[in-house]
């Protein structure tokens, strides 16, 4: 948490184009953007960890992102698949043309230091207020800035509704290759209620093929409450991995819980965050997408467009900066009105050992559209077509969930 009560600061030190405070995904995009676009740009990184993007894995399918800004991600040690992926349910299994993309943050951390100049990466550096005219470090540094961007984590907000999406990912190291050459993206013929029952619903296992003997598997669900049993999803990992013969060690693990959201009042939530004068990006700006919670796509869009506007405008203050990103928010939260209005099928038409038919009558739908809607870019064609045949939640419970406002998402800390 940020210290509410900072020790009485210190005269200002230096003058900074711009102060990004959180070296997280949108963070450190932000600042590998600016080192790129708008040269001679004085910018800081502040993180508050010792490493930048903390210890995750983030994937994306190639077409997430679109061809004229997939360059910034180019030079990161990436992990790739270009024969497709797999998915499979009860009823039915398929192999899906799209490329998919793979980033661990410790490679993430590694392109960052190498290629920003190491004055602009304050690691090990904690924020304890943010100001339109700079920031105030934990220990009373001041450091005066023209532009602040906060990309702090995301906040739950009682002004937002929705559900969890809960997850444990192990990395292992097999004693033998595993046999695998395409991720499954969702493999949902495992059991759908819960052996504890918490309200969980709709589990599939997510599994990446890193290497001819290295293994991702991670667990996840659909659940109306932000908790996790580490030890239970621990367990379904290794009885996955049992039950496909693959034997070995992990070496990493990932757990996340993160906000399905289904509605809302963006203004209200975002006030909660807003500082005046100091611009807002990242999961914390409202850049994800509703329904899958993934931010990667928006965060490189951001970036890019954040430093293209620094770079033509140097004279842009950082309050216009801050209304710059709260524009591409609200524009943000509009579009993917159509994903709210899915996760509230998801979570309040479905039943919850029912929720996998959602996904199942998805997936049988054409690639491309399937592509679109990762990318959050479906068509008018696309949402009807979602929409249309015969309806995998019973018709009443749909239109109470269409009208419905939804539980808050109001959880202060990942349980
Ligand atoms: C385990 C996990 C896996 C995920 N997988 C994917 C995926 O595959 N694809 C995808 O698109 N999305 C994924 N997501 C969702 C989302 O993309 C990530 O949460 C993403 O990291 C959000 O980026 P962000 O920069 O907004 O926030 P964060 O990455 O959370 O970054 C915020 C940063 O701010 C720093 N910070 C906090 N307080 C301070 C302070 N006071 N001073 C300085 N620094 C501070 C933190 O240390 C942190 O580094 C995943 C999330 C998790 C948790």
């Amino acid at each position: 948490m940020v210290d509410s009560t900072p020790a009485s600061p210190t005269p200002e030190r230096s003058a900074h184009d711009v102060i990004i405070v959180g070296g997280g995904l949108a963070g450190g995009l932000i600042a590998l953007a600016l080192h790129r676009h708008a040269p001679g740009c004085r910018f800081a990184l502040v993180e508050a960890g010792r490493t930048l993007g903390g210890h995750h894995r983030w994937s994306w399918f190639e077409t997430d992102i679109p061809e004229r800004e997939r360059a910034l991600m180019a030079g990161f040690d990436l992990k790739g698949w270009d024969e497709g992926y797999d998915i499979t349910f009860p009823a039915y299994g398929r192999t899906l043309p799209t490329s998919y993309r793979s980033l661990a943050s410790a490679e993430f951390h590694a392109k960052l230091v190498a290629e920003l100049p190491p004055e602009r990466v304050m690691l090990e550096t904690k924020a304890a207020s943010l100001d339109a005219g700079g920031v105030t470090l934990a220990d009373g540094t001041r450091l005066g800035a023209k532009r602040v961007i906060d990309c702090r984590p995301f906040k739950p907000s009682k002004h937002l509704a929705g559900g969890w999406q809960v997850f444990l990912g192990q990395h292992f190291k097999c004693e033998t290759p595993h046999g695998l050459t395409r991720p499954v993206i969702m493999d949902a013929s495992v059991d759908q209620l819960a052996p504890h029952g918490n309200g969980e619903a709709y589990r599939f296992v997510y599994v990446l093929p890193l290497s001819a003997d290295e293994v991702f598997i991670e667990d996840t669900y659909y659940a109306d409450q932000p908790r996790m049993d580490a030890e239970v999803l621990k367990g379904r990992v290794a009885e996955y991995a049992h039950r496909n013969g693959w034997k070995g060690e992990v070496i990493d693990q990932e757990a996340g819980i993160l906000p399905v959201i289904s509605g809302g009042d963006f203004a209200a939530a975002s006030a909660e965050v807003a500082i005046p004068g100091v611009a807002l990006a990242g999961a914390r700006g409202g850049f994800s997408h509703p329904l899958t919670s993934y931010t990667l796509p928006f965060a490189v869009d951001n970036a890019l467009a954040i430093a293209k506007v620094i770079a033509r405008r140097p004279e842009l203050t950082g309050a216009e900066l801050a209304i710059f990103c709260a524009r591409r928010a609200k524009r943000h939260w509009r579009a993917t009105a159509y994903y709210r209005m899915l996760s509230r099928m998801l979570f309040e038409a479905a039943e919850p050992g029912k929720r996998v038919v959602v996904f199942e009558h998805f997936y049988a739908l054409q690639g491309r559209l399937v592509e679109r809607f990762y990318a959050g870019r479906s068509t008018w064609p696309d949402r009807l077509r979602i929409l249309t045949g015969k309806p995998p939640v019973a018709i009443p419970r749909a239109i109470r969930a269409l009208f419905s406002s939804g539980k808050p998402l109001n959880m202060e800390t990942p349980a």
